[in-house]
């Protein structure tokens, strides 16, 4: 257990705005343990804050209120490789990308892949219904999970579906994938393998503009095709990676598309002529095709280094995370634009356009530039995506960071309903309380610095 002030600074934060110490951090070994801290938190009527590696971007780890942390860094066991049932059993502090290294030798991969998947965990990709840049083909990771076993809030386990799918009555899983540890803990989790796909084709198109890319990108999912991810940097991205990385992307693009495609080897051949005909035709100058997997991996280096490269036009920056109807990008697009300039930040796009998940970053300096003006212009983007038939988050969570405009995207009523539905597996709100739900004076202690820097080379949104 850590107690002292200078062990719980690195409990403090995630990879959000918000900071605030617990009162203490416990690292239990098994679900058995778990269980008993959150047992004697409940008895001393404390809160518990469930934590895995940290790298949340909504707040969703910050320990208002007094709560203590249960973090699940010592439960990192893969337990079982199912290769017939392709199903693997895992803890939660197992990092995702381990699982697909685990489950190669079968010839299986786990489809959800955060770019933070070097490092995130299972318990947080459940928590947070984690996508990525594969979501657009294989969906966020509630598609993935079959089963669960949690720690309630009273301290008991509890165990939900199981290694196979469709199993009788309620299905609680899905409830409990994005709930953000306000239900639970969950101590072990049932996922879905798939087949290593027989043929992967990668591929980057250069625009003049981001319209011209995002209706290009449009196009092809209008055609019926589903790449495996389909991603857009636009020109600030572009020309900050080339200055950091000495990237060589041409400067002149403003936008550049990265789809990849998998499958049998015949339907690959054909989507991949086919979205290469669409972005020609939407008034593509340059298309690249990776011939080796060495150059697949230098195309989506591109992409990856975008975010870290950023650092060097300001020292700190806000993500957002808001999507959109694919079909009102361009529009959208356009508008949180206008609202940066209007502001005067610079902005970088880069985004994971195929399922409409937009990640704008304003780029600022937290040393003369006031947060709150930050904040506002936020807002203003949210909104315009919200008007555009677009919702609060596509992948980060809502935690702190969002919860005080789940009232744009929900009356009333339907939070009470969410409300109600919390309540039943945690009737006292002693689970990681303040978070999803706005109101309420749980995290009234939280300070307002709200300061993010930028993130070191290697890392990607
Ligand atoms: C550089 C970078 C890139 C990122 N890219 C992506 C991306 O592509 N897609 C994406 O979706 N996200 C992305 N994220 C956000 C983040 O990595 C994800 O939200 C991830 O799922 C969080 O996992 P974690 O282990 O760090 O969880 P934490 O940050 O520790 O926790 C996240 C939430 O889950 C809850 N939680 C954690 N463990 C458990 C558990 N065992 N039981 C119940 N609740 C639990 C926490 O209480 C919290 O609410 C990125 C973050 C960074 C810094």
């Amino acid at each position: 257990m850590f107690w002292r002030p200078d062990d719980l600074r690195v409990f403090e934060y995630d990879a959000g705005f918000d900071r605030h110490p617990p009162i203490a951090v416990v690292v239990p070994g098994t679900a058995e343990e778990i269980g008993a801290c959150v047992k004697a938190a409940s008895r001393a009527g404390i809160a518990v804050v469930p934590r895995g590696a940290g790298t949340g971007l909504s707040g969703g780890t910050i320990a208002c209120g007094g709560a203590l942390v249960i973090a699940t860094s010592r439960l990192r066991r893969i337990l079982a490789i199912d290769a017939v049932g392709q199903t693997a059993l895992v803890e939660p502090g197992v990092p995702n990308l381990q699982i697909s290294a685990a489950a190669r030798e079968a010839g299986l991969f786990f489809a959800p892949d955060p770019a933070s998947q070097r490092v995130s965990t299972i318990g947080g990709n459940i928590g947070t219904n984690a996508g990525g840049p594969h979501a657009l083909r294989y969906g966020s990771i509630v598609n993935h999970v079959l089963g669960i076993e949690m720690v309630l809030p009273d301290g008991e386990i509890a165990v939900f579906g199981g290694c196979t799918a469709d199993l009788p009555g309620y299905d609680c899983v899905p409830f409990i994938v994005g709930s953000e540890g306000t239900l639970g803990i969950v101590t072990k989790a049932w996922v879905r393998l798939l087949p290593v796909p027989e043929d992967t084709r990668t591929f980057v198109a250069l625009f003049h503009d981001v319209e011209s890319g995002a209706r290009a990108a449009s196009e092809i999912i209008a055609r019926g095709i589903v790449p495996a991810a389909m991603e857009m940097l636009d020109r600030t991205t572009i020309q900050a990676v080339n200055a950091a990385f000495d990237a060589h992307l041409p400067e002149e693009a403003g936008s550049l598309l990265l789809v990849e495609v998998e499958g049998l080897r015949e339907e690959t051949q054909a989507a991949a002529s086919a979205i290469v005909a669409v972005c020609e035709a939407r008034g593509a100058f340059g298309v690249r095709t990776a011939a080796t997997p060495a150059e697949r991996e230098l195309l989506w280096k591109a992409r990856k280094l975008g975010y870290p490269a950023l650092a060097r036009i300001r020292p700190n920056n806000y993500l957002h995370d808001a999507v959109v109807p694919r079909s009102k990008l361009p529009e959208v697009l356009a508008k949180v634009n206008a609202i940066a300039d209007r502001y005067g930040y610079v902005i970088a796009n880069m985004f994971h356009i195929g399922d409409g998940n937009l990640h704008p970053v304003l780029l600022f300096d937290g040393a003369v530039e006031p947060i709150e003006r930050v904040m506002e212009a936020s807002a203003e983007i949210l909104k315009v995506a919200i008007d555009a038939g677009g919702t609060l988050s596509g992948e980060h969570g809502i935690g702190l960071e969002k919860n005080h405009f789940m009232f744009w995207v929900f009356g009333p009523e339907d939070l009470e309903a969410m409300q109600r539905a919390r309540s039943a597996f945690d009737p006292n709100g002693m689970m990681n309380p303040g978070k999803i739900f706005p109101g309420g004076s749980i995290c009234a202690d939280i300070p307002t610095e709200r300061i993010k820097r930028g993130l070191a080379e290697g890392m990607w949104v």
